[in-house]
């Protein structure tokens, strides 16, 4: 079987240097917010061309810390309203509902899957005060477009990069591109730890510094409590692995980009859409999706022949139970999407054999 993700093939690349990371963490008696935490949070801003970073316990903490932090500062308010690409995976919405924020889901542009610029104005009412851009499948979003409208309504830009670690926009990287950028590295992420994680990343000090506070129950300073926080840190063990895996996520991210080039150069069936890059971008190619009005045939064929696939995602948010309000929302592009997608075997250790066998197989279906 070509499976879909191989994770254990992915580490064991970097074994050696993983076992020692964990080693020095046994060894150093320290397990939570030292030396480990903030090494990584320096090498991961730097990476992103960012001047902070912030490590917390998951990617959707990142984003619920960044609205949660403009709200202790004034600057969001209960009931004030996020636009966010309806077709996103739910984490992005679950954040702005999570601080009594409305979601206000925009359709997205069905060539880049991102969020359609041209779809955001006129949403806008003068209870928005943000946009939740989120660069899906490795994609940036229009931020060009984006921070415009932004900057036209006076709304903060908040990033969502989790699937996007390392991607660029007119050459400036992912978690630069906005007011704040919110990152996961669950284990299947293009930067992923052994376990849960995410960061912050901004050039804003106040903002990093409430969330410094808030992913530690609100504390500044030891027991002392600005706000009422949360328990949300990256731990020195997941920041040890983390510091190793992204000298080399540049590296895996070429490797994905390889795959992808390929399959993009040789997979041809006219009931099979191709991805597309859109002008100025760098994909990093999280994942690999094609589009076509017979999925459930075309995933039994590959599984048929070997292959795993995957559909990202099979139910729109505003089709899920927790989200019963959104339910009747016409969103016709995102609900398209939802039907045709099929996401195929992607990661940064597949065979060029195993390409080759997967676009044969494609292109015999
Ligand atoms: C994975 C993901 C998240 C959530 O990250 P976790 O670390 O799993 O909490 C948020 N947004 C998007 C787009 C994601 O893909």
């Amino acid at each position: 079987m070509i499976s879909f993700l191989d994770l254990k093939a992915i580490n064991a690349q970097y074994q050696k240097e993983l076992v020692e990371a964990s080693k020095r963490v046994i060894e150093s008696g320290w397990y939570i917010l030292g030396t480990e935490v903030e090494t990584f949070e320096n090498s991961f801003a730097s990476y992103c061309d960012s001047k902070h970073a912030i490590g917390v316990a998951s990617g959707l903490d990142a984003l619920i810390l960044i609205f949660r932090a403009y709200k202790e500062l004034g600057i969001l308010a209960e009931n004030d309203e996020v636009i966010v690409p309806a077709n996103t995976y739910i984490a992005s919405i679950l954040a702005i509902s999570e601080n009594n924020l409305t979601p206000i889901l925009v359709e997205p542009d069905l060539n880049s899957y991102n969020i359609d610029p041209k779809k955001i104005e006129e949403k806008i009412t003068a209870k928005t005060k943000a946009i939740l851009a989120v660069h899906l499948y490795g994609q940036s979003a229009n931020m060009t477009a984006i921070n415009q409208i932004a900057k036209k309504y006076n709304l903060k830009v908040i990033e969502d990069a989790a699937q996007a670690h390392g991607a660029t926009h007119f050459g400036k990287k992912v978690g630069s591109l906005g007011d704040a950028c919110g990152f996961s590295f669950y284990p299947g992420k293009n930067l992923g730890a052994l376990g849960d994680g995410g960061a912050i990343t901004t050039d804003d000090k106040n903002l990093a510094t409430t969330i410094m506070a808030l992913r530690n129950y609100g504390s500044h300073k030891k027991y002392e409590n600005r706000y009422r926080g949360l328990n949300s840190r990256l731990d020195e063990m997941q920041a040890a692995i983390l510091s190793v895996k992204l000298k080399y996520l540049d590296e895996s991210n070429k490797k994905r980009g390889h795959v992808a080039k390929t399959y993009l150069k040789e997979i041809k069936n006219p009931k099979i859409t191709l991805p597309k890059i859109m002008p100025n971008n760098q994909h990093v190619w999280h994942l690999f999706v094609v589009r076509t009005k017979e999925r459930e045939a075309l995933q039994k064929h590959l599984f048929k022949n070997g292959i795993q696939s995957m559909i990202h995602y099979p139910i729109p948010p505003h089709k899920q139970v927790a989200y019963k309000m959104f339910e009747s929302l016409n969103l016709p592009i995102t609900e398209s999407i939802h039907d045709e997608v099929l996401s195929l075997p992607m990661h940064e250790c597949l065979s060029d054999k195993d390409v080759a066998t997967i676009i044969e197989v494609i292109n015999d279906f």
